[in-house]
């Protein structure tokens, strides 16, 4: 298995503010003020430590993470994030390193980020086992980050969302997550991000490509990839089928219409206008005071997650609950006592 943190790119021609003290120094020695400090100046190989350290379980690792996010968070935000979805295959990746080469030529910096639902299983991933993005890897003006391996879906999105935080405080003004179009980490990216773009293949419609309607639903944007050569035609008739069909979902809260458009990654087509339609959202959504409020309420959807998450994870490791909890199981599967019983002896010694 790869390890996820080789692939680790970007910004590796920038020695002009990287302070070479810190790569003398072990990890281990860096304060928070040294980490915090290296990430504000733009240091990219102390911003991949301090990432290593929001993605360790490592409880000192931890805590320490906390404490670079948090002294960070007042120096993120001044960015726009899109999260790209689609099903396996369908172009992500090429879209990304296209759409990557094109925004970093108008001068941003760009990030790009992965939630790969396959990766608490897998350990590996989809996403962050892919050597791709070669030349976006390449590019000093983007940073490549795979996808956290982890034991929740929830404890990856997390992560995702700290590591948002520290990649704008660095100086990333333009982020971009990937995640794979399979279940609930669409959910997960759409609230982390502010504009959320589905990527489709022509011809077949959403069920066929195993897309749930509600995905559809999430998207700011449809766009048709692969729509070249033999594929065009087709691809212009599911753009006219989406701009149709999108009208029929109920209006968004950001009062953005959703729209449809066709492009190619692999020829470089339609990207121009699918960045001006991402910045269009942005004025939009700032003008009407959507973007600063949906980005509240998905800071207060990730405190209510991390409450339950915690609560849960401190639930299943506290001691007399491993010691109980397969007992009172069998007792429920047998008939002695009923779920609610069970879960309220549970509770008592959870809270003794
Ligand atoms: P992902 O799994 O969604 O990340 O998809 P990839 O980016 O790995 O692309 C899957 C395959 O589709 C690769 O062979 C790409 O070269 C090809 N591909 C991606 N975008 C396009 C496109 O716009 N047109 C065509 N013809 N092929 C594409």
């Amino acid at each position: 298995m790869k390890s996820h943190l080789n692939i680790q790119k970007g910004g590796n021609k920038l020695p002009e503010i990287i302070n070479h003290n810190f790569k003398r120094k072990k990890r281990q020695t860096l304060s928070v003020t040294d980490y915090v400090q290296a990430i504000l100046s733009g240091n990219i190989i102390v911003l991949s430590q301090a990432i290593t350290l929001v993605e360790s379980n490592n409880l000192e690792h931890q805590k320490v993470a906390q404490q670079i996010v948090n002294a960070c968070l007042p120096h993120s935000g001044k960015s726009i994030r899109v999260g790209v979805t689609g099903t396996p295959g369908v172009g992500k990746s090429t879209f990304v390193e296209t759409m990557g080469e094109y925004v970093t030529n108008l001068g941003k910096r760009l990030a790009v980020l992965a939630i790969d639902p396959t990766s608490q299983i897998s350990h590996g991933s989809i996403l962050g086992d892919k050597t791709r993005m070669e030349t976006l890897a390449n590019n000093k003006n983007a940073f490549i980050r795979p996808s956290a391996a982890g034991d929740s879906l929830g404890g990856v999105a997390r992560k995702t969302r700290e590591t948002i935080i520290l990649c704008e405080a660095a100086g990333f003004d333009t982020i971009f997550v990937e995640t794979v179009g399979v279940g609930q980490s669409e959910v997960a990216v759409h609230s982390m991000v502010d504009f959320f773009l589905l990527l489709l293949l022509p011809g077949a419609g959403d069920e066929l490509q195993g897309i749930k309607r509600g995905v559809v639903e999430m998207a700011d944007m449809v766009a048709i990839n692969k729509a070249d050569g033999n594929n065009l035609q087709k691809a212009k008739a599911s753009r006219t089928a989406y701009r149709n069909g999108l009208h029929m979902f109920p209006a968004k809260s950001s009062d953005w219409t959703a729209t449809a458009m066709v492009c190619s990654a692999t020829e470089n087509t339609g990207i121009t206008e699918i960045w001006k339609t991402i910045l269009q959202f942005q004025q939009f959504t700032v003008k009407n005071e959507f973007f600063d409020k949906n980005r509240n309420e998905q800071a207060q959807y990730w405190l209510n997650e991390t409450i339950q998450n915690q609560l849960k994870y401190r639930f299943e490791n506290h001691i007399l609950i491993k010691e109980n909890l397969g007992k009172i199981k069998q007792q429920v599967q047998n008939g002695e006592i009923t779920p609610f019983v069970g879960a309220e002896l549970l509770m008592n010694f959870f809270f003794e």
